[in-house]
């Protein structure tokens, strides 16, 4: 029996092709750290491939590996709080399944959290290499613009890929929001997180799950649960317009030339709809996520477990 017990949690979502890689990456890896046990905490977040069949496989070849299936696809936020509300680790370490986060780094943060005081230990990705330039725009737009308006430290590199001490896992789990952002979570709860700087390698096998659409639709998640900058933004917009439309007005009729002031106006009124409709479904936006998040519904319904031990 080792000091610690590291729980390694795994959101899976069609990963079949990528596991097998991904199982014995980790196994070595982990076998480099004397002083701690891991276990393996894989979330089949839905998947359609034959990934359950191999957690089972996992499960009943390896004691260290345990599963949870989803009944259905709930995204990898979920899958993620399933892995920290089933680990039983004094460390836990979020990892994808393709092998983009370096299993080499495991002793290394390892290190970090158990001996320089610090709680979490966090890859910074340097660099989207295998990335396309699109993908890689976007995304450092979007974590500017959340940089500014959230007052959150959710820089672009700063991913899930990180190792934690109990306390922080267990204050991740006070925050029961439907609605999960786990980089502005991560950043929210605080801690001490010391960054240590990792190349970003291309997917070991299979694809992204992540299609611009859906990228998009998590960008927004994550502004609409961290700030409602948006909701200023909306207002100071509206006040701005009415002072432009009041102004273009009186400078329209006072010109005298009749026509040109009411195309004036029907380009105004047009304009005015065109913002006051955007801003309504901002607006909107936020009062759709509080209406998901009263009705409680649960996060993830699991249909399957394994590999865990009975409790005695
Ligand atoms: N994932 C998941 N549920 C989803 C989408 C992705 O559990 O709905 C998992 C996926 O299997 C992988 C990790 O989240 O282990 C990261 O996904 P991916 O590699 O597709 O994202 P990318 O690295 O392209 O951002
Ligand atoms: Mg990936």
């Amino acid at each position: 029996m080792k000091q610690d017990l590291i729980s390694i949690i795994v959101p899976c979502y069609n990963e079949e092709q990528a596991l097998p890689a991904f199982y014995r990456a980790v196994s070595d890896a982990v076998e480099e750290i004397t002083e701690a046990d891991c276990e393996f905490l894989f979330i089949d977040d839905g998947s359609q491939d034959h990934t359950p069949d191999l957690l089972q496989r996992f499960a009943y070849m390896d004691s260290r590996c345990r599963y949870i299936s989803f009944s259905r696809n709930f995204g990898k936020e979920a899958a993620m709080y399933a892995g920290l509300q089933n680990a039983s680790g004094d460390y836990c370490v979020f990892m994808d399944a393709d092998l983009q986060h370096p299993p080499e780094l495991l002793k290394e943060m390892y290190r970090v959290v158990k001996t320089e005081g610090y709680d979490c230990c966090a890859g910074l990705r340097e660099d989207r290499t295998g990335e396309n330039r699109l993908r890689t725009f976007l995304s450092r737009s979007f974590y500017h613009l959340i940089g500014r308006i959230c007052r959150l430290d959710m820089g672009d590199g700063k991913g899930d890929f990180r190792m934690i001490n109990r306390a922080m896992a267990d204050s991740i789990l006070e925050l029961k929001e439907y609605n999960r952002y786990m980089k502005g979570i991560f950043s929210f709860v605080g801690f001490d997180t010391k960054w240590i700087p990792y190349h970003n390698a291309a997917r070991t096998a299979g694809e992204t799950k992540w299609s611009l659409r859906a990228l998009f639709r998590y960008a927004c998640d994550g502004i609409l649960s961290f700030s409602s900058a948006p909701v200023t933004l909306a207002g100071t917009t509206a006040l701005i317009l009415i002072l432009a439309a009041v102004f273009t007005g009186i400078a329209a009729l006072t010109a005298g030339h009749r026509s040109s002031a009411v195309l004036l106006l029907v380009c105004l009124i047009l304009a005015l709809n065109g913002i006051q409709m955007l801003f309504l479904s901002i607006l909107g936006q936020y009062m759709s996520k509080d209406y998901m998040e009263s009705k409680r519904r649960p996060i993830y319904i699991v249909k399957k477990k394994g590999g865990f031990p009975s409790p005695s």
